[in-house]
């Protein structure tokens, strides 16, 4: 199954768009230690990315937004142009396939990327995330508990999660989230995995 991205942009085909930030995750980065602040994060099929800018107005200065989209990345770029932010220095913009991307990153924040993909994908999510996250890294976020008629999205639950995470990742938490955007409420679950080996 191969997705259009770029067209399902120029059409307004994205439903999955909160409009602004997503709670579970901003309120995930306010609880990082502020030493921590400069360590490398990754935001992977990003859209819109409205956390990028809560994450530069709470002190992170290391910052990668990737999306294949085009469109993704011109509109975040221009939402982050019309800020007083000095963005630039701490804010990569990167339109690629998050399957062919290279580099280290000490955490990679996941809302609705994995659940865009086919799930016949879902390991090589897996072991591409392993490889992209420095010892000791974090991959953190929400995922779907639940099923979805089609999709993408593509649903699942906390077991088929446990289960595919296993072989690369600690499990650090995983529980129902209890702060997600209204219309996700009880239908998502938080996650914070640890890179395994480290
Ligand atoms: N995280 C955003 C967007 C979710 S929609 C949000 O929650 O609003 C899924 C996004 O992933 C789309 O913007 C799509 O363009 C992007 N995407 C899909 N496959 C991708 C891939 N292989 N590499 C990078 N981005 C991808």
């Amino acid at each position: 199954m191969m997705i259009d991205w770029e067209e399902r942009w120029q059409s307004h085909q994205t439903g999955w768009d909160l409009g602004a930030a997503s709670p579970p995750l901003t309120a995930y980065a306010d609880q990082i230690f502020l030493e921590k602040r400069h360590f490398r994060v990754l935001m992977p099929g990003c859209g819109n990315g409205y956390e990028a800018i809560h994450l530069l107005q709470n002190g992170f200065s290391d910052i990668t937004m990737l999306d294949i989209a085009p469109s993704a990345i011109a509109h975040l770029e221009q939402r982050l142009s019309q800020t007083e932010l000095n963005w630039q220095a701490k804010l990569k913009l990167v339109c690629t396939d998050f399957f062919h991307v290279e580099g280290v990153f000490d955490l990679i924040l996941e809302q609705t990327f994995f659940c865009a993909l086919d799930p016949e994908q879902r390991p090589d999510y897996v072991r591409k995330m392993s490889d992209l996250l420095a010892p000791g890294g974090k991959l953190a976020g929400v995922l779907f508990n639940r099923t979805f008629e089609g999709g993408p999205p593509f649903g699942g639950d906390t077991e088929e999660y446990r289960r595919l995470f296993d072989p690369y990742f600690e499990l650090k938490t995983l529980e129902t989230c209890y702060n997600s955007a209204a219309p996700r409420a009880g239908s998502e679950v938080f996650f914070i995995f640890e890179k395994k080996g480290s």
